[in-house]
């Protein structure tokens, strides 16, 4: 049972100690760090790591790193990454066999004993990985590598204090604030030489961990600081996109022209897909070695935007640009709450940003809706 209790604060020197002692207990430490002139999610092991000073400039088809002028630990949004690399990575084996003679002997592969602590969570992925949850764990089929992994996660979260140009999580109520489903949630009050996390835990473990961190209560000024952080996030979103109809809008407009004119620009290059937090689909693949005496099946991500994925005896089943975009758009807002009861989509504007031309959906939302027949 998880107690209300009042939130805590910690110093660099804390999060250094978080880090320390979430890999004392043996988690692989996963937070933010630069790559690739990117912030991306990777194993970190001290403060170093992490991409103090930086934030990211985001718009339709654009990212680049730029400088801040403090000393921020979590000052950017999002990057090219999710956690779902980790929760649902990108190849998995599912069973490999061996022959012998005539004998064939299947293995299934075990589920993974690997323990993730992620740091750097951000209220939206919160909301991804709980889309995933019910993708994955939520059905009469649950997929036990997933299983394994998301049970053994130790979540910190990170609200925000900087929205991305991409972002509209207040559109989709996922953001910017983590809410629920973390063990550990920090607030970073950057405007100070040494900065302030006011942490609050979520969960038992969280709060047995918080009280193991040279800490202490959080104060009332600083209270207010962290609330005003969130609220100057949430009132800074680079987009924003009307949600409470769009089972119907698109639905109700499966033939519009617009889908011909977003084809007409889309490559359909899958980046969108890849770089979702919430895309799930894949497709299974066998290899073997040159002699057949050992075989496997993995899964891999695949993308809705490739005509293989539709491929049935004989043809894709959405040959064109404009099936394929209509199809991503129309699950991720609209079918999707028909299949696991929430949306699809949680606002977090990497599709918007990776996209090679630019390619907005809340802008393709729009354009639906300001030109539906009345
Ligand atoms: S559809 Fe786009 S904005 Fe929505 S969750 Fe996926 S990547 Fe983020
Ligand atoms: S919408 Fe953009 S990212 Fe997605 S498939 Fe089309 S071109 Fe690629």
């Amino acid at each position: 049972m998880v107690n209300s209790s009042a939130p805590a604060a910690v110093t660099a020197k804390g999060l250094q100690a978080l880090i320390d002692a979430l890999r004392q207990r043996g988690y692989r430490v996963l937070g933010p760090t630069i790559r690739d002139d990117a912030i991306v999610y990777d194993d970190i092991a001290a403060l170093g790591d992490l991409p103090r000073g930086w934030t990211d400039e985001q718009d339709g088809g654009r990212y680049r790193l730029a400088r801040r002028n403090d000393g921020a630990f979590f000052g950017y949004a999002v990057g090219p990454h999710s956690w779902k690399k980790y929760l649902h990575p990108p190849v998995q084996r599912l069973w490999r066999s061996e022959r012998d003679g005539d004998n064939v002997r299947v293995l299934p592969e075990p589920a993974p004993e690997e323990r993730f602590a992620f740091i750097g969570v951000r209220a939206c992925e919160l909301h991804a990985i709980a889309i995933q949850d019910r993708v994955f764990l939520g059905g009469a089929s649950v997929d036990p590598h997933y299983r394994a992994r998301r049970e053994r996660a130790f979540l910190v979260a990170v609200n925000c204090g900087t929205a991305g140009g991409t972002c509209f999580c207040v559109s989709m109520k996922t953001g910017p604030k983590a809410v629920e489903g973390y063990d550990l949630a920090l607030t970073e009050l950057p405007d100070r030489d040494d900065p302030v996390f006011v942490v609050e835990a979520g969960s038992d473990s969280g709060r047995a961990l918080l009280a193991t961190l040279p800490q202490r209560p959080a104060t009332e000024v600083e209270l207010a600081a962290a609330a005003s952080v969130v609220a100057r996030t949430a009132a800074s979103m680079g987009r924003e996109m009307r949600a409470d109809d769009l089972h119907e809008l698109l639905l109700g407009n499966l033939g519009h022209p617009r889908w011909d004119e977003v084809a007409g620009r889309c490559l359909t290059c899958g980046n969108c897909t890849m770089v979702c937090p919430t895309c799930f689909c894949t497709s299974v693949e066998e290899s073997s070695d040159l002699s057949g005496a050992e075989t496997s099946r993995s899964r891999r991500w695949d993308s809705c935007f490739t005509m293989d994925f539709s491929y049935i005896h004989g043809g894709s089943v959405r040959p064109s640009a404009r099936s394929r975009y209509r199809q991503w758009m129309t699950h991720k807002l609209a079918t999707w709450f028909d299949q696991f009861g929430s949306s699809g989509c949680v606002g977090c504007g990497r599709c918007i940003t990776w996209c090679p031309v630019g390619i907005d959906i809340t802008e393709e939302v729009r354009a639906i809706r300001d030109s539906k027949p009345q």
